[in-house]
């Protein structure tokens, strides 16, 4: 190794790539780590932290108005935006920060440059000079993806969406994944008029339907409006500088701003990495093996460059393994069965494992258990709301193959239950169980 200026180059420092810096190091390795941006990556800087600080402030608008049934009066009530934006972008700094002092901490040398990959074993900064390293790290991430339109230019992302000087007073948000049911609900609390267009006519691809369903119904009730079925044709700027957009199937909409939400692309343009014959798939992801080694000996990658599952919890475990399998003498491959998630709309939707005609598809024989109900706090503040929860079993055992919870706290809740049906538990396990009460989790063991 002491030929190499370094064991371990990282490129990126997000989830993925701060983990497998750390971790090598704690092993012994000498690492350092280029980021041409800051320091904790997409999740902190853009994503899952701050847009989670928005979900938060957002929420207020709900409880301020149901306070009222709980005897609480407070008159007219205002929100300023600027406060919220600077806030989470204070507290983003800060966590900024304490990943910059873990890298320190853990001797991991930091670079503010981009990188490119110029040779097996080497890598070219932005200033010229070239590093060589044992082992190189690809954990770049990806960027949200632009549709291929006239006047596509206008519109922003979520990168922007933090960053905004003032709400707009109507937003089109385009896709009806993660993002754009998140934002949906974000900008919908805060006041502003929200229309979600998607070019099919699913919301949350890849969710439980009857959630997904309910979740659109809740939304509809809330004031959020759709369009399915749309495509995006052009946008053009009027003279007062509000936006004209136009799609397929729908008549033309007049809005103040416009977000693309319609996936994320790994981001491996630029990064050499043609120089070194690294395999990419058909969206630009580099293609790894189960311990995430690329087409070149000596190059790694972890997280969305991957493609694999863009979560960031999924990136550091992925990061971890590189690390231990690599620098820990460890061989650890990561399991992608039963990877839980959620999506943090108003009210939020969690889940883990098949969903409903998934598990009709690939086991036939399956019961579902549901409860609809209105949560407690829900009936006393009188707000029509309800949550529903699902679980799936395999027919004859009753093994739990999946756990879908649509309501208040679903994310808090699933976290936890996700670890019985990892664990291959049964609904007779459950049953056993005895429950919190009251509580909205305890559905879970009251299932009939
Ligand atoms: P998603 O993959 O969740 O959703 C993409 C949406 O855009 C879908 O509605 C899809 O439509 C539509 N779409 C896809 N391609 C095109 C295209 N070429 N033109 C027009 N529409 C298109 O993407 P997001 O951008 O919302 O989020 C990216 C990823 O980030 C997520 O997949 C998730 O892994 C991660 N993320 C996770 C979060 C969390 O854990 N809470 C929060 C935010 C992001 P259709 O379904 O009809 O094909």
């Amino acid at each position: 190794m002491a030929n190499f200026d370094y064991d371990l180059f990282t490129i990126g420092a997000g989830s993925g790539g701060v983990r497998a810096s750390r971790v090598a190091a704690a092993h012994g390795a000498r690492v350092a780590v280029a980021e041409e941006y800051r320091v904790g990556g997409t999740c902190v800087i853009r994503g899952c932290v701050p847009k989670k600080m928005l979900v938060y402030g957002a929420h207020f608008a709900e409880d301020l108005e149901d306070a009222k049934r709980f005897g609480w009066q407070i008159e007219n009530p205002t929100f300023d935006w600027r406060i919220l934006r600077d806030n989470v972008l204070a507290d983003v700094d800060r966590l900024n920060g304490l990943y910059t002092q873990t890298l320190d901490n853990h001797g991991v040398r930091i670079i503010d440059q981009r990188a490119k990959v110029t040779g097996p074993n080497e890598v070219t900064l932005a200033d010229g000079s070239r590093i060589t390293a044992k082992y190189i790290l690809v954990s770049v991430g990806a960027r949200p993806m632009i549709p291929d339109c006239p006047g596509h230019e206008l519109g922003i992302t979520s990168n922007e969406a933090f960053h905004l000087d003032a709400l707009p007073k109507r937003i089109l948000i385009a896709g009806a994944g993660y993002i754009a049911n998140e934002f949906a609900g974000i900008f919908n609390e805060f006041g502003s008029k929200v229309t979600l267009i998607n070019r099919s006519d699913k919301l949350l691809r890849g969710y439980d339907e009857t959630l997904t369903g309910r979740l659109l119904q809740i939304s509809l009730a809330k004031g959020i409006q759709f369009r399915f079925n749309a495509a995006f044709r052009g946008i053009e700027k009027n003279l007062d500088g509000t936006l004209r957009v136009s799609m397929t199937n729908h008549d033309d909409m007049e809005v103040d701003c416009v977000m693309y939400a319609i996936g994320r692309v790994p981001n491996t343009e630029g990064l050499g990495l043609e120089n070194v014959g690294i395999e990419l798939g058909e969206r630009g992801e580099i293609k790894v093996d189960e311990f995430n080694k690329s087409s070149v000996e000596s190059i790694y990658a972890v997280g969305d460059v991957t493609d694999r599952v863009q979560l960031t919890p999924v990136a550091i475990r992925e990061g971890q393994a590189f690390a231990d399998t690599v620098f820990g003498g460890k061989p650890s491959k990561v399991s992608y069965d039963h990877v839980p998630s959620a999506v943090f709309s108003h009210p939020p939707l969690a889940g883990v494992g098949m969903t409903e005609s998934e598990a009709r598809n690939t086991l036939g024989s399956i019961k579902v258990y549901q409860s609809d109900f209105r949560p407690m706090k829900n009936v006393l503040a009188g707000r029509n709301e309800r949550a529903l929860y699902k679980m799936i079993c395999e027919g004859e055992s009753e093994r739990i193959v999946g756990i879908h919870l649509l309501g208040p706290d679903a994310p808090e809740i699933l976290q936890a239950a996700a670890v019985a049906v990892k664990a291959g538990l049964t609904k007779a396990d459950f049953d056993a169980t005895i429950a919190i009460h009251p509580t909205m989790a305890e559905e879970l063991v009251l299932l009939r």
